[in-house]
């Protein structure tokens, strides 16, 4: 696979240029750009459009799915987690999160996170490697066709989140571009503003999506209101304290267009962040900085071997009605997956067959028959 080109991870344009090199007429790269996108496509067998000379011709050069579906996993909320394998055998996650309104697909920017945040499984895995552009579009792709149908229209809008494993500011390029594809009204049609990309608080990576018109939403997790309890929990403070993170949060608030809002996810734990004093620090944290974001209270994910305890629901609506009496809008997020670890910060490549005790039972809800 490494020595193949993977068609994924192309724009249009350079897509044109790759059929170029093959001596064939422009219009071929609209029909492989339509057929891997717009009909989602995972083999240039089903690229019936095209001439089997030049499928075989591309079959020897190129590829258009590199990454390998190992599990998938069910949850009895709905929600499906996905573990896939990349060409050179990393473990990729991604979760598809059916919605009233709106469905979501929560993808990973990385095999593994750099980062070590003390409340997050992902930590664990060390990083990896960063993907490639075409790998971030592969997970939308294959999460598509599972949830509504091999190259079936998808039935509504789809949001996305890079919420998933690694940190999506530390693979700024292959991030913008994957997004920059999926936006083709030829392809996927998910535009920017259906993108929400959260990040620990890589601060020059917030000023530099300030000045790109047309990106996708941020946010940014806090997980404490002082630099000494945030030092403690995201390590990624001691390179960029507080103070930094939120001049560069006003700088992009000040960039945003009317009616639009950046947000703040703060994971609840019990008894560490959980405190009225700590909603008070938080509320005039972001006063002092005439900061008007949302504020989504998380409520922590437990996973062995992390040291934390979810905050007990009345203590999180205490938390809550503190900042919204000092004007904070804040809603408090329901965890989804946590059955089949799929919520947030539990994606840790895990597979049933790696559970000891109670949580083997993951086993019986991993589904066996793979159709995608
Ligand atoms: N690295 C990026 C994106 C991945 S984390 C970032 O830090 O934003 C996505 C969200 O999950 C973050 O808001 C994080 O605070 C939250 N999270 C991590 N571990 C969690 C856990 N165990 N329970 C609940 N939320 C968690």
């Amino acid at each position: 696979m490494a020595d193949r080109q993977n068609l994924c991870d192309l724009t249009q344009p350079e897509l044109g240029l790759l059929v170029a090199e093959l001596g064939e007429p422009p219009y071929r790269a609209r029909q492989i750009f339509a057929a891997i996108h717009r009909r989602r496509s995972r083999s240039f067998d089903e690229m019936s459009d095209l001439p089997k000379d030049m499928r075989l011709k591309l079959n020897q050069t190129a590829t258009v799915s590199t990454l390998k579906l190992e599990s998938r996993y069910l949850s009895t909320d709905g929600t499906r987690r996905y573990l896939f394998k990349t060409y050179d055998n990393l473990p990729v996650e991604t979760v598809f999160i059916p919605e009233e309104r709106r469905d979501t697909i929560c993808f990973s920017s990385q095999s593994g996170c750099p980062l070590q945040c003390t409340f997050c499984l992902t930590a664990q895995l060390g990083l990896l490697r960063n993907l490639a552009a075409g790998e971030i579009v592969e997970q939308i792709i294959v999460a598509l066709n599972d949830a509504y149908g091999s190259g079936v229209k998808t039935p509504r809008g789809t949001n996305l989140v890079g919420m998933g494993a690694g940190e999506p500011f530390l693979n700024f390029e292959a991030l913008m571009k994957a997004i920059r594809i999926m936006a083709e009204p030829k392809g996927l049609r998910i535009v920017p503003r259906r993108v929400t990309v959260s990040t620990a608080g890589v601060v020059p990576r917030i000023r530099e999506l300030a000045t790109i018109p047309d990106r996708p939403n941020l946010a940014i997790s806090l997980a404490a209101p002082t630099d000494e309890l945030r030092d403690e929990l995201m390590p990624i403070n001691k390179k960029w304290p507080l103070r930094e993170l939120l001049s560069a949060c006003k700088d992009f608030e000040r960039s945003l267009k009317r009616g639009e809002r950046f947000t703040f996810e703060y994971v609840m734990l019990d008894g560490v962040n959980d405190s009225d004093e700590h909603a008070r620090q938080l509320a005039n944290l972001l006063n002092r900085y005439e900061l008007r974001p949302k504020v989504n209270l998380i409520p922590h994910n437990p996973a062995e071997p992390l040291p934390y305890r979810p905050s007990p629901s009345e203590r999180v609506e205490a938390f809550r009605e503190i900042l919204e009496s000092k004007g904070v809008h804040t809603f408090v997020r329901k965890p989804r997956g946590r059955d089949i670890f799929a919520a947030c910060g539990q994606l840790a490549a895990r597979s049933g067959a790696d559970f000891p005790g109670p949580l083997s039972n993951l086993r019986r809800t991993r589904v066996e028959s793979l159709t995608v």
